[in-house]
């Protein structure tokens, strides 16, 4: 006969739990204020030398958070949604530098797994959707058991490694103004080596221009350069009314880049990220334009 001790036994030790539904998922959150498992990349890296004692809540099989959707105001991007998916889907042009993060990001089998919202909530001041999100103006939408809120993606991710989430939030989305889905945008990124690399310095931009040709509104992103990902509102003011064309990259100076604060760590100086990041703007710029 069933004994139901047997019962509240099994449910106080487990420690996975694996939702197929957002509702289950984030009740699941609630009740135990586990972790959440979504590719893993992140998350087993940062546990390899100690056991695992919270509870899993593993919300890879919850696919309504999965796939891009195009809305009538918004795009939106499931957070459960991976790299590659990404990188297939026909997103307009203003995604561009979004896709170019996307085949940055590790390998194939690392984009095959590793998920938008994964990357955001994992928060590494190296994490490539970050400055091109920030480009977009995204927005993340959270959701617990009893709501959902949304924040702009420059007011969640706080730090390195810190962020707006409460514990019994999950990110189910990350939407983008259609507004820009028609602006020019690029994605660069300087490592080590040309492939499967933590940037020393990485840039977006997405730039809108006006029937004249020139810049209606500038958002250039750098990351790795602080604790988290920055826009340069200083550099994106100076350019707007500037000709989108040719030379446009020269217009990047170092006083344009004062909101970076740079360490020095094994993969370059601070003074060398700064000259980097100078660089890589204005040949991010020069890409937006069609000159690079
Ligand atoms: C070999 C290797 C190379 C890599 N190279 C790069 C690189 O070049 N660039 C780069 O940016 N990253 C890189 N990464 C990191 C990683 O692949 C990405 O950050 C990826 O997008 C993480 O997604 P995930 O689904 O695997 O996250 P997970 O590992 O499942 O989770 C990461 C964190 O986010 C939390 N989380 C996950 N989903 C949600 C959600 N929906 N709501 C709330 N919290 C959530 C988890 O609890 C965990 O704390 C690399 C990783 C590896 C192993």
């Amino acid at each position: 006969m069933h004994d139901p001790r047997c019962r509240h036994e099994f449910v106080h030790m487990s420690s996975y739990i694996r939702p197929t539904t957002l509702q289950e998922a984030v009740e699941a959150l609630a009740e135990t204020r586990g972790v959440l498992l979504s590719g893993g990349t992140d998350f087993f890296p940062a546990r390899v030398d100690r056991p695992i004692r919270e509870t899993v809540i593993d919300i890879s099989g919850v696919r309504e958070i999965k796939g891009i959707s195009i809305e009538r105001e918004r795009i939106a991007i499931g957070g459960r949604t991976t790299w590659s998916e990404i990188m297939a889907s026909p997103l307009a042009r203003g995604f561009d530098g979004l896709k170019a993060a996307a085949r940055e990001v590790g390998s194939i089998q690392i984009q095959n797994f590793g998920t938008v919202a994964g990357n955001l909530c994992n928060a590494s001041p190296a994490a490539d959707g970050v400055p091109p999100l920030l480009t977009l103006d995204a927005e993340v939408e959270l959701a617990s058991a009893t709501g959902a809120r949304t924040l702009p993606l420059g007011e969640f991710i706080l730090g390195n490694r810190k962020t707006a989430r409460r514990a019994e939030e999950i990110l189910t989305r990350v939407t983008v103004p259609r507004r820009l889905e028609n602006a020019a945008s690029s994605f660069l990124k300087l490592g080590a080596r040309r492939y499967l690399v933590i940037s020393i310095v990485m840039v977006a931009v997405t730039l809108l221009t006006d029937d004249r040709n020139r810049v209606r509104e500038a958002r250039v992103a750098v990351g790795s350069c602080s604790a988290k990902a920055r826009r340069l509102t200083a550099l994106e003011e100076a350019m707007a009314g500037e000709k989108a064309e040719a030379g446009i990259g020269k217009l990047v100076a170092a006083a344009h880049i004062e909101a970076l604060s740079p360490i020095d760590d094994v993969r370059g100086t601070a003074a060398y990220r700064r000259d980097a990041s100078i660089t890589l703007i204005g040949r991010a710029l020069e890409a937006c334009v069609g000159a690079a």
